[in-house]
């Protein structure tokens, strides 16, 4: 047989640029190379007993699945071991050779983009670095892998500078060795008591075996088991080797919440979703009865690169009596709770349960719903909690990792860091971060309609705090008719909506709707605690009014029948109707839309889309206490001015389009008509 030569391959570009950001931005943080690396193996491990449940032969003789530490004083190699599943030729290459994930690309460009920001981590976090934070204490990493099933096995190496190797290597059995050559100032990672404090800190949750191979001095003794002793009379010893199991080695999920730290749940997380920032929440539960099962789901603090990706995996796993069957289970775990990151043990499923056998499996919607229901009630929770002190940071923190957020009010995070305590609200770090997910919720779960509008939170004309339906409702003025919103493309145009004037002249709060789902939700949410949901911009508002503003109104209606008539013929083609309003105070002109039209948001947001929507016709309102108004009013006295009324109708039509955001069918004519009265004002003609 001819010796396969020495592979030489280079790494990815992205690979690249990952490993020097990771090598330099995480230095303070190495030691959260065990925990990766750890996760890989105990990854490694559940995939192989997955295989095994079908393929009984992959198990052989070495059936007790296992993570192995093994420092190597003379060497100065750390390695860790697993008997998993193992990788083939191609699956190093694949795996370690490229970054497999969409959106690597993206991390590398965001942190350029930022140059030397504190935050790093967190972004970091949100894209998991893996396996190469073995950079951070290794100048060079050799991987010796036998893929279950294969009789030989292939070394991949790389010092991370020059690209790496591939060559066939040699090793006893299926798994993996990720064999570390520690750097010069790392020698730490080869104590006993330095390794150990890392296992029982960052991954005592894993449930394999996680066993350090360890060296004592042992008594020599002679043939009657008599300790031999030298010519001083001192018992001589010998060095002997011994595993020391150092982690619990039972599912985290499986322990009695009383019994697992704060800290144990945080670390579990990381481990689960590679997420390096703290959770910002969870819930724990058993389920027994008709069926069994127990969940642990968290709520993450910052929301994932690909959090509106329509490939972007689920985050819950899915275990069968403590046996890992699929990651990314979407059939546990709706659409609108995709932030969601945990796992599901049930007791109920058949363990060779597939895709299919779930998609139609009894078992698997009961479960489904009680994620839903656990993941709402955990919500609500945190809705009711207010501003909470920012958790304790005890000192030694290990990845330095940020669980209170630090940016100023927009995450939710108040108060100062001279002497006032600082505080957070957990929900509305929640809600900006995945708001807009959960308020899809309204669209593909009606049934939990209730449940969520308790949920929304919306920025309001009261100003930049986040408002419930029950915080609004408890605000109404007295002859409030309903709940105002009004939707737009931003905040901004939200706030400068001219259809706000005449309900914020009332002191009647609108709360602002710039999400593109909004408008899902509002065909869903119409109404909260007997009050309506009154869209702005649409139909007739019918504002309360005194007989005098009603009489006002009337007369200024009469008054200006003729502009009406008038506006109404000049935009024939362009609106349905021509009326006045009480729902302009500055402005002098808006559009409305019928009770059942599109909004114009929508209908933005449709054409946008590239869906064919129809021209909708619509009503225009003019302000009749607006000086343009009147004199266009006067104007229409005069015959020989009907060319000008028709030109400055136009206008009017136009700005109002502009003032919601939406561009004129003809810009270059409304510019042109712009530009002519500038001339007109400033005395140009
Ligand atoms: P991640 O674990 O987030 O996918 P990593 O960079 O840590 O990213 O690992 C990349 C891939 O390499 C893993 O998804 C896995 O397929 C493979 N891998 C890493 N370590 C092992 C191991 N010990 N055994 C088998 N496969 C592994």
């Amino acid at each position: 047989m001819t010796a396969t030569p020495v592979e030489q391959h280079r790494f990815e570009a992205e690979v690249d640029q990952v490993l020097s950001i990771v090598v330099n931005s995480l230095y303070s943080h190495r030691e959260v190379f065990l925990r990766e690396l750890i996760s890989n193996a105990s990854d490694a491990l559940d995939k192989l007993a997955f295989r095994a449940l079908t393929e009984k032969e992959l198990l052989g003789t070495d059936a007790e699945l296992r993570i192995e530490i093994v420092p190597d004083r003379a060497a100065r190699t750390l390695t860790i071991r697993d008997n998993g599943v193992g990788m083939t030729h191609d699956e190093l290459i694949q795996h370690l050779g490229t970054i497999a994930r969409s959106g690597s690309r993206q991390l590398v460009e965001s942190l350029k983009a930022k140059g030397d920001g504190g935050d790093d981590l967190k972004l970091i976090g949100q894209f998991g670095v893996g396996f190469y934070s073995a950079f951070l204490v290794a100048d060079r990493v050799r991987v010796v892998s036998r893929a279950a099933g294969a009789d030989t096995a292939f070394a991949w190496e790389s010092d991370a500078k020059h690209g790496y190797t591939v060559e066939p290597g040699e090793r006893d059995g299926r798994g993996t060795d990720v064999v570390l050559h520690l750097k010069e100032d790392a020698d730490e990672f080869l104590q006993r008591w330095e390794i150990e404090k890392l296992v029982r800190k960052y991954s005592d949750y894993v449930r394999h075996p996680i066993r350090l191979l360890v060296e004592r001095q042992e008594p020599i003794v002679d043939e009657d088991g008599e300790p031999e002793k030298d010519a001083e009379g001192k018992t001589r010893t010998h060095t002997v080797t011994d595993w020391s199991a150092v982690n619990q080695a039972s599912a985290l999920w499986t322990r009695p919440r009383a019994e697992v730290t704060d800290g144990q749940y945080v670390e579990f997380y990381k481990h689960l979703s590679h997420d390096w920032s703290d959770p910002l929440a969870w819930t724990h539960f058993k389920v027994e009865g008709t069926q069994e099962l127990t969940g642990l789901l968290f709520l993450p603090e910052t929301p994932p690169f690909d959090l509106f990706d329509q490939r972007r995996q689920h985050g819950v796993r899915l275990f069968v009596r403590r046996v890992f069957i699929m990651e990314d289970c979407e059939e546990l775990l709706p659409e609108w709770l995709r932030f969601v990151r945990g796992i599901v043990d049930s007791e109920d499923l058949p363990l060779n349960v597939s895709r299919e056998i779930l998609q139609q499996d009894r078992a698997t919607r009961a479960i489904r719903k009680q994620v839903v229901k656990r993941t709402l009630t955990l919500l609500q929770e945190l809705a009711d909690e207010g501003d909470t002190p920012l958790p304790e940071r005890d000192g030694e923190d290990g990845d330095g990792s940020d669980s209170g957020g630090d940016s100023g009010g927009d995450s939710g995070d108040t108060g100062s860091d001279g002497g006032e305590p600082r505080t957070r609200n957990r929900y509305a770090i929640f809600w900006r971060a995945f708001g807009r997910v959960l308020k899809e919720g309204f669209h593909f779960a009606p049934e939990h309609r209730d449940e969520l509008a308790q949920l929304v939170r919306y920025e309001s004309s009261k100003g930049a705090a986040l408002r419930s339906l029950a915080d609004y409702v408890a605000d109404l003025q007295p002859d409030q008719p309903g709940i105002y919103y009004v939707t737009g493309d931003s905040l901004a145009a939200c706030r400068n909506s001219p259809h706000l004037e005449g309900l914020l002249a009332r002191g009647y709060e609108v709360l602002f709707m710039p999400d593109p789902i909004d408008e899902w939700v509002v065909q869903s949410l119409t109404e909260y605690a007997d009050k309506q949901l009154i869209d702005v911009q649409k139909g007739a508002l019918d504002l309360p009014e005194s007989d005098a503003q009603r009489e006002h109104k009337e007369q200024r209606a009469k008054d200006l029948e003729g502009l009406t008539g008038a506006i109404k013929q000049a935009l024939a083609e362009r609106v349905e109707d021509v009326r006045v309003t009480d729902r302009l105070t500055d402005s002098p002109a808006c559009l409305v839309t019928q009770d059942r039209g599109l909004s114009p948001h929508l209908e933005r947001l449709l054409r946008a889309n590239g869906q064919d929507v129809p021209a909708q016709k619509r009503i225009l309102e003019l302000n009749p206490d607006h000086p343009v108004v009147q004199a266009l009013g006067r104007m229409t006295g005069d015959a020989g001015r009907a060319a000008d009324v028709a030109r400055w109708s136009s206008v009017l039509y136009d700005q109002a389009l502009l003032a919601e955001g939406t561009l004129p069918a003809d810009p270059a004519a409304f510019a042109r008509a712009v530009a002519d009265l500038m001339r007109a004002a400033v005395g140009a003609d």
